[in-house]
């Protein structure tokens, strides 16, 4: 395994809430991005056959991502760990 970009979210922030994320050998099915765990996570939630990026689903609830991280992170009682 090489090192991923998934480095970039091991910050450690003290918070027990917070999600770790993955970068996944997986591809947006929309405009072909690679997700991660959180992507599949919401993509699973909201019942996509095939995974989406956060990007294209704020698109598609006609949100932006971080109105749709907020819904989320009500929905699932925690947040994405990361910077992007
Ligand atoms: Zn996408």
């Amino acid at each position: 395994m090489t090192k991923g970009p998934n480095t970039m979210f091991n910050k450690a922030k003290g918070d027990e809430n917070l999600e770790k994320v993955k970068w996944l050998e997986e591809r947006c099915n929309k405009c072909g991005c690679q997700i991660n765990s959180w992507d599949r996570r919401i993509s699973k939630t909201l019942a996509y056959h095939y995974p989406n990026c956060e990007k294209c689903i704020a698109e598609e609830y006609d949100m932006n991502v971080e109105a749709l991280r907020n819904r989320m992170e009500h929905f699932f009682g925690m947040r994405p760990c990361m910077g992007i």
